[in-house]
């Protein structure tokens, strides 16, 4: 009889004992590689002894003060560094505990902006079909991921969806590549028109690359450009989701970056604190902050512990920790590396297809045959299968496969990774997909 409410009510839970850099142990000693940082977070690795001694030194400081009471020192520090890592303009944050509260937090800002430039009436959002922006009721109505939808489907907002950049299941994957980016965005000017056009979208919310639902999936190039572009031409504001990109994941700070483009709002949170305490972030353009500033003023959506001393301190440490160590230099090395080892298993087992992915944060699916894209059936699991085979063999990977095929998986670790160490990880997989493939054949 247990009192922890776990996730799986039929699953037996390994307990987690101690984790030190990639490694994690568990109460009976197992070691496990955290191939996916739990959920594509703890960047910098387990146990780091400089965080333990940021947050022992701030908790004999001063652990909380209410941010609506007391402003402080580290949330302001955080803010100002932030700041100057977000592209462009974002020049303004505000931190909450999470993700899901990130993409909250970004719905009201948005709604609150237009009705401050007297434009109520846009109240309309838009997504991707294959799109995960959290579990709290608003961001989950932003999210295309029906398994995480599940059973909430009435007392969800029924915003409208567009298809994902999908590359290797799209009708425009086989264009030359500076041909897809413009095909692919075009379903979002046809939605936005069809939900009312500028009168009535507030904003469009995209992750950069798509990370848990559906396995990364890396836009084509020309994507998010035009993407800016549409937005711009019907007033809409673009919400960048950097919850897994930012904070280095893909090897630059932020994933907007890539093209350039400057969001209205970007959310980050996972590696901001790298695990080391909840903490997500909400970067604004320096426009909408100018409109509240102009108009009510206020910005009433504080939680509790948003900006909590205690937890930006562990940011803080935790961004210290990646300058000092050079942890971005360390993804561009790491990511070679990791592309050349999943495409060589990719090659070496048929039912491994679209090895993809950016920096740290690789994808990939399983199919029947390496001519065809056909999914292995429905009913056997290939994504929760083969999660389970990694477990067995000593290795954590994420399960990115979501309905109708439920096919595809993460592989994220810790930005910190040494070129053994991914060797290692690489050694493992070989073993669970060998185990998969009797399974497929
Ligand atoms: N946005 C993205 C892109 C995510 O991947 C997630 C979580 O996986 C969230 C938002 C929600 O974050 P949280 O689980 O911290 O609420």
């Amino acid at each position: 009889m247990s009192a922890l409410l776990k996730n799986d009510l039929a699953k037996p839970y390994q307990t987690v004992a101690r984790g030190k850099g990639v490694w994690l142990w568990d109460t009976e000693g197992r070691d496990y590689i955290d191939g996916s940082s739990g959920a594509m977070t703890a960047n910098i690795g387990h146990g780091v002894e400089e965080i333990a001694d940021a947050m022992a030194a701030q908790a004999r400081e001063v652990a909380f003060a209410f941010t609506a009471q007391f402003t402080n020192a580290p949330a302001e520090e955080l803010a100002r560094r932030l700041t100057a890592l977000a592209p462009g303009d974002l020049d303004h944050v505000f931190f909450v505990n999470s993700g899901s509260e990130a993409s909250e937090h970004a719905m009201r800002l948005a709604l609150q902006v237009w009705r401050e430039r007297g434009r109520p009436g846009k109240t309309r959002f838009i997504s991707r079909q294959r799109s995960y922006h959290g579990m709290t009721m608003g961001a989950l109505s932003m999210s295309g991921h029906d398994g995480r939808r599940g059973d909430f489907g009435d007392y969800l907002h029924a915003f409208p969806e567009v298809p994902p950049a999908y590359a290797f299941r799209s009708d425009w994957g086989d264009l030359p590549e500076e041909e897809q980016g413009a095909v692919a965005v075009a379903e979002w000017e046809t939605a936005i028109l069809a939900a009312g056009g500028a009168d009535k979208v507030a904003a469009v919310i995209a992750e950069p690359i798509v990370g848990a639902a559906g396995g990364a999936l890396v836009p084509p190039p020309g994507y998010f450009t035009a993407l800016r572009e549409i937005c711009d031409r019907h007033d809409v504001l673009l919400i960048a989701d950097e919850v897994i990109t930012g904070m280095g994941r893909t090897g630059s700070w932020f994933a907007s970056g890539f093209e350039g483009i400057v969001p209205d709002i970007l959310n980050t949170a996972k590696g901001l604190s790298a695990g080391y305490t909840p903490m997500g972030a909400v970067i604004l353009r320096a426009p909408l902050v100018e409109t509240i500033r102009q108009g009510s003023g206020l910005a009433p959506y504080g939680h509790t512990f948003s900006g909590n001393p205690l937890s930006a301190a562990i940011c803080l440490a935790v961004l210290d920790y990646m300058e000092t160590h050079d942890v971005l230099g360390n993804v561009a090395a790491r990511a070679a590396e990791m592309e050349a080892g999943l495409k060589a298993l990719q090659q070496r087992y048929a039912h491994v297809a679209d090895v993809r992915g950016r920096g740290l944060l690789w994808g990939f699916e399983f199919v029947m045959d390496r001519q065809g894209k056909t999914p292995p059936p429905a009913e056997f699991n290939a994504t929760g299968t083969f999660v389970d085979l990694c477990w067995e063999e000593g290795l954590v990977v994420y399960p990115a496969g979501i309905k109708p095929l439920n096919n595809a998986c993460l592989i994220s670790p810790p930005l910190v990774i040494t070129a053994d160490e991914l060797t290692e990880l690489l050694t493992r997989m070989d073993r669970a997909l060998a185990k998969m493939e009797t399974r497929l054949l």
